[in-house]
């Protein structure tokens, strides 16, 4: 194991479990949080955002919040304050786009992005591109992405329609059916995202070298650290001053990884490069050379899809 010394990339998810939409496949739809709880996500959210500031590392922050976090105050000055710190060199968030977007002018944008994901049954085509466009106008950086359940395709062909050229679109695979797609369809999804192979298939990452503990880290609200959101085991808390020590450089110890925020540290999948300049917030490098990205998926997918029929 080679100890790093900072870790680039954090990934925070705090006591924050929440959510304006209710998603029927979600546990925090609609789910309501008391003011004391709340006061508790807020305190550990600045805690950690004087951390980040503080620590003069070059960071990137990514929020990837149970539920929603930027209907929050407390979130969009967190971004606010992380995208006007030094040492920031990005900040981003998963979020639905439900959110007023005046406060992103008080940000600075050219280290803010965000991974936006269209809900089909929570919210309109035409109000979804419509906060789409506010993005477009102020200049903010973000992929949009929905997730490729066979009723949902129809809003997603739409929506590549709808949404400028400029944005990349995503469609992460539903995978809990073994043999989902056929070949037809999938070929079909790949008509919207030219990666949606990279997706469709676990990755075998036992033993296998992976950035996440070392390049990339999660953070929950109490400053406990993991290498990453799938393995349980924390490697140390980010406000013990010799948390740089606690950073591993090691294979991983999961049998697969199967989501974009995980696979994409795993060394031998070269996604860093792919996704070069836009790894969080899930933007290629190449787009939008359509072709040119549409050959790297297949080429990558081969015959080895476990979600795949023929
Ligand atoms: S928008 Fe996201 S967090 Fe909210 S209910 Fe839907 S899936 Fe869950
Ligand atoms: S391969 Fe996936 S599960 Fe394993 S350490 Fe990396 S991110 Fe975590």
């Amino acid at each position: 194991m080679k100890p790093r010394t900072a870790p680039r990339t954090v990934l925070y998810r705090g006591p924050l479990s929440s959510c304006n939409y209710g998603c029927e496949y979600c546990p925090f739809a609609k789910r309501k949080e008391s003011k004391a709880e709340l006061a508790v996500d807020r305190a550990a959210l600045e805690r950690f955002v004087a951390w980040a500031v503080d620590r003069g590392d070059p960071t990137q922050v990514f929020f990837t919040p149970w539920g929603e976090a930027l209907i929050r105050r407390w979130y969009r000055e967190a971004f606010v304050a992380l995208s006007r710190a030094a040492s920031i060199e990005r900040v981003c968030a998963q979020t639905n786009l439900s959110w007023p977007q005046a406060w992103l002018d008080r940000c600075d944008l050219s280290r803010v992005a965000l991974w936006c994901t269209f809900h089909p049954g929570e919210v309109s085509i035409e109000r979804f591109v419509a906060r789409c466009k506010g993005l477009d106008a102020r200049g903010v950086r973000y992929s949009v992405g929905v997730v490729a359940l066979r009723e949902h395709y129809e809003a997603a062909l739409r929506l590549r329609d709808l949404l400028s050229p400029s944005v990349y679109l995503w469609a992460n695979a539903y995978r809990r059916e073994q043999g989902y797609y056929t070949q037809r369809q999938v070929e079909a999804w790949e008509g919207i995202d030219p990666l949606f192979s990279l997706n469709l298939r676990e990755y075998s990452s036992l033993g296998r070298a992976c950035r996440a503990g070392s390049d990339a880290i999660t953070v929950d609200g109490d400053g406990t650290a993991r290498r990453c959101h799938f393995i349980d085991s924390p490697i140390g808390n980010i406000y013990d001053p010799d948390f740089a020590r606690a950073l591993i450089d090691a294979p991983c110890t999961r049998a697969t990884c199967r989501c974009h925020i995980g696979y994409v540290h795993m060394d031998e999948l070269g996604l860093y490069d792919v996704f070069e300049g836009g790894l969080l917030e899930r933007i290629p490098r190449a787009w939008p050379e359509r072709e040119a990205l549409l050959l790297e998926g297949r080429r990558r997918r081969g015959g080895r899809s476990l979600h795949v029929i023929s």
